[in-house]
C-alpha cells in the first residue's frame, strides 16, 4: 500500500509519501511561519496564496523524493477538516484534480484526528488511549477507540494556548528581544521562562470552580495583558518596551497554562477510570500539537500521567507541528480498516468547523 498524504488545512503546505508500514518514502514541507510572524499573525487570503504558490511543488517533491509514480499509488489522503475555508479550499482542490487524473481513490482526512494518530505511526499504541492536543487553533481531550471512533472529553471554549502565547509574546515585543527574534512565541516564552521566576507574578488558573474538562485560555491572556500595562505604568516604559520582569511574565504565563492543561488532564483520566474507557493493562496518554514540544508542559503532564498510572507518549516535535507524514499515515490507517475511502469521482467539500467525534462534553461536567 502506498498513500500520498496532503496537508494544507492552516499555514503548511505538506505532503508525503508513505507505504503501509509507516514508514515515510518522501515528503516535503513549505512553512509559511516566517510570512505570518512579520504581519502578526494568519491573514487568510495571504495564506491561501502562499499555498497556491506551493502546492504543485510540494507534492512533486514528495513524490520525486519518494521514487513512487502517481499510478503506483494506492490512495490520496488529504486534510478537508476542520481549518480555515481559504487554506482547505487549496489542498481538497489539488487533491480532487489529482485523483481525478490518475483515477485513485480520495480520503478525506479530519486534521485533529491525523494529530491523534500520529503516535501510531511511531509506536505500539493499541486502541483505547487518552490524547491531550494543544496548539495554535486548537485544544482538545479525546479518548481515541479506534481510527475513526473518537470521544470529545473537552475543548477550549475560546481561543487554544499556542495563540495565547503567541498574542502574550506579540504583546510583549518579544520579536524585538535579541534571543528571540526568529522564535515563535511559545518558543520565546518557554526559552525566557527558564530565567524568571515564575512565583514573582500570580495568575488564577483558569476555571477553578467548573467541573468539566474544556479549556479557557482568553481570561489569563487578560490577567497578563493588565498585568504587563501595569508593570509598564510603573516603570514609566512605552509599551511593548519591558525588560527585567518579561521572564518572571513568560515564567508565570507558561505556568498557568501548564497547570490548567494539567488538571483538565487529570480530570479526563479519573472519567475515564470512572467510566471504565481506558484499558486497565498499560493505559496511554498522547501528548501531541505545537505546544506539546513545551518541555515544562511536558513535564506538568508528565506528573499526572505518573501520578494516574499512564504513560505518557509524545511524538517529536516535527511530528506534532502539521505535516505530510501525519496525514498519509491516517490514509495508511483508513485504508487498513477500510473507513471513508472514496471513489476518484465523488464530490467532497471543506469544513471550517469539525467536532472530532462524540462529544461528551457535557457529560463529562455532569458526571463530575
Ligand atoms: P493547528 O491548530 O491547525 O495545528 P498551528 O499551525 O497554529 O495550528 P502548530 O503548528 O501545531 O499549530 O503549533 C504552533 C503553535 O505552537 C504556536 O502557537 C506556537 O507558539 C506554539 N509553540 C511552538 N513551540 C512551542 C513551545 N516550545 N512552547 C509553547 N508553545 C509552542
Ligand atoms: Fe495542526
Amino acid at each position: 500500500r502506498l498513500v500520498l498524504g496532503i496537508e494544507t488545512s492552516c499555514d503548511d503546505t505538506g505532503a508525503a509519501v508513505m507505504d503501509g508500514s509507516g514508514a515515510i518514502l518522501g515528503e516535503s514541507l513549505h512553512s509559511q511561519k516566517e510570512v505570518h510572524l512579520r504581519t502578526g499573525g494568519i491573514i487568510p487570503t495571504v495564506a491561501q496564496q502562499l499555498h497556491r504558490e506551493n502546492i504543485q511543488r510540494v507534492v512533486q517533491e514528495a513524490l520525486d523524493r519518494s521514487g513512487v509514480a502517481p499510478a503506483e499509488l494506492s490512495a490520496v489522503a488529504t486534510t478537508v477538516k476542520p481549518g480555515l475555508a481559504l487554506s482547505l479550499a487549496v489542498g481538497l482542490e489539488f487533491s480532487q484534480r489529482f485523483v481525478r487524473r490518475h483515477n485513485k481513490p480520495f480520503i478525506p482526512i479530519h486534521h485533529m484526528e491525523a494529530h491523534a494518530l500520529t503516535v501510531r505511526m511511531l509506536h505500539a499504541v493499541p486502541f483505547p488511549f487518552l490524547v491531550l492536543l494543544v496548539s495554535g487553533g486548537h485544544s482538545l481531550l479525546a479518548v481515541a477507540r479506534g481510527v475513526d471512533d473518537f470521544l470529545l472529553l473537552g475543548r477550549t471554549l475560546d481561543e487554544a494556548p499556542g495563540d495565547t502565547l503567541d498574542k502574550v509574546a506579540r504583546r510583549l515585543s518579544l520579536r524585538k528581544h535579541p534571543r528571540c527574534a526568529t522564535l515563535s512565541g511559545g518558543q520565546a516564552i518557554e526559552l525566557l521562562a527558564k530565567d524568571g521566576d515564575r512565583r514573582r507574578f500570580g495568575f488564577r488558573t483558569p476555571m477553578g470552580q467548573t467541573t468539566d474538562c474544556c479549556f479557557s485560555f482568553a481570561g489569563l491572556r487578560n490577567q497578563v495583558t493588565m498585568l504587563i500595562k501595569k508593570t509598564e505604568a510603573e516603570e514609566g516604559v512605552e509599551e511593548g518596551t519591558l525588560l527585567s520582569q518579561v521572564s518572571d511574565i513568560a515564567a508565570a504565563t507558561q505556568h498557568t497554562v501548564a497547570s490548567h492543561l494539567a488538571k483538565r488532564t487529570h480530570r479526563a483520566v479519573l472519567f475515564c477510570k470512572a467510566n471504565g474507557l481506558l484499558p486497565a493493562d498499560n493505559p496511554t496518554l498522547v501528548l501531541s500539537g505545537g505546544v506539546a514540544s513545551n518541555q515544562y508542559i511536558r513535564r506538568a503532564l508528565l506528573i499526572i500521567a505518573e501520578a494516574t498510572g499512564l504513560r505518557l507518549l509524545c511524538p517529536p516535535a516535527r511530528f506534532c507541528t502539521d505535516n505530510g507524514p501525519m496525514i498519509a499515515w491516517n490514509g495508511v490507517e483508513r485504508l487498513r480498516e477500510g473507513r471513508g475511502i472514496l471513489p476518484p469521482g465523488v464530490d467532497v467539500s471543506y469544513e471550517p468547523r469539525a467536532v472530532l467525534g462524540l462529544d461528551l462534553t457535557a457529560e463529562v461536567r455532569a458526571a463530575a
